[in-house]
């Protein structure tokens, strides 16, 4: 099995939200591995394009990616846990400071540079817009002071009350930049890009919004093998649970590939491969690591020959209601990862 992974359509993504964010340089989100694509092979191609910002979620995802991305650029967006000073001091990556007590705990560690998170509406990570904000940064040194969109993706008032509080906000936090926008917030104009916006799933191929679908290209192609080609006869049932009765006699091809890597079990009876402009469509269940297609469209494919998954990110969306983000973030690590470019 093996991701093949599109570097040309990576650039070209980072390219064109860099330059949708107008004034503001786009930076990266690589968290979960670079949303299961392989975060030091990202930010490899990115940095080389000019994407100077990566955020990441934990701090031992910024140690993996030592030596690829200067330190003073790499944002650890889960901030400082207890226990996790001398991590945040050994100069992997930035901290995002999320709460008073984080904030503590950074002043007592040393302090220096770092970014703060404001949670201006999401009530998650971040100090409360309401808070004393002024008092809990004073004196701080912040590069970024960020805050994220609960809804951007969707046309919400939220959108605008988040940015209102965010400028609210800003006014009483000293910072060299200023950052609010992940992909979709980009598409939501100038008032929302400030000085650096933190695209994550459009750079990978997701399309967040229609604003962005002419902008953003596919980026992961998953491919596998047929392990058998089976005549199945008419009767006879495909799969657990006996869900696909063939009504003719059909060639069918069994797959390595399941729901244990990622490739989910809500595909079953409406997913499907393609073969040249051919519909391969899944006949009954996903098992854990076997898929069965029918092979009618395409009578040259045999046992060893690769195909490639119909995986379309908004439409797979859409066909299960499993988010884009859970599809990229999901796919396991039994494939080969395959850069082209
Ligand atoms: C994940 C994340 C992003 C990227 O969001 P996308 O919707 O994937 O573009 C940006 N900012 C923060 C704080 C995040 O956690």
């Amino acid at each position: 099995m093996r991701l093949v992974l599109d570097g040309g359509a990576l650039v070209a993504n980072w390219r064109a939200l860099d330059r949708l964010s107008g004034k503001a340089s786009a930076g990266a989100a690589v968290k979960a591995d670079g949303y299961g694509l392989g975060a030091s092979e990202v930010v490899q191609r990115l940095s080389k394009a000019g994407c100077g910002d990566f955020f990441v979620a934990h701090w031992g995802e910024a140690q993996a990616l030592a030596g690829r991305v200067d330190p003073a650029r790499l944002a650890v967006l889960h901030g400082i846990a207890p226990g996790e000073e001398a991590a945040a001091r050994a100069g992997f990556a930035v901290p995002v400071l999320n709460s008073a007590e984080q904030i503590t705990r950074w002043r007592q560690a040393g302090g220096g540079r770092c970014h703060v998170m404001i949670d201006t509406g999401m009530s998650r990570l971040g100090l409360d817009w309401r808070e004393n904000i002024a008092g809990l940064c004073a004196g701080l040194d912040v590069d970024l002071c960020m805050s994220h969109l609960a809804s951007a993706d969707e046309d919400s008032a939220q959108n605008a009350a988040q940015l209102q509080r965010f400028e609210t906000v800003r006014q009483s936090v000293q910072a060299a930049r200023y950052s609010f926008a992940n992909s979709a917030g980009i598409a939501l104009g100038r008032d929302y890009q400030f000085d650096c916006t933190r695209p994550g799933l459009a750079l990978y191929g997701g399309v967040p919004c229609d604003a962005l679908a002419k902008h953003v290209s596919p980026v992961m192609r998953l491919e596998t093998r047929i392990l058998q080609v089976r005549h199945v006869r008419a009767g006879d049932s495909i799969g657990y649970g006996a869900t696909y009765v063939a009504r003719h006699d059909m060639r069918t091809a069994t797959l390595a590939l399941g729901y244990a890597d990622g490739f989910k079990r809500a595909l079953s009876s409406i997913g499907a491969f393609r073969h040249g402009d051919a519909r391969l469509p899944i006949l009954g269940r996903v098992s854990m690591d076997l898929t069965c297609i029918d092979l009618a469209a395409a009578p040259d494919l045999s046992e060893g020959d690769w195909i490639a998954a119909d995986l379309v990110l908004p439409e797979v969306q859409a066909a299960t209601g499993i988010s884009q983000y859970e599809w990229l973030t999901q796919i396991g690590r039994r494939f080969d990862r395959i850069w082209v470019d």
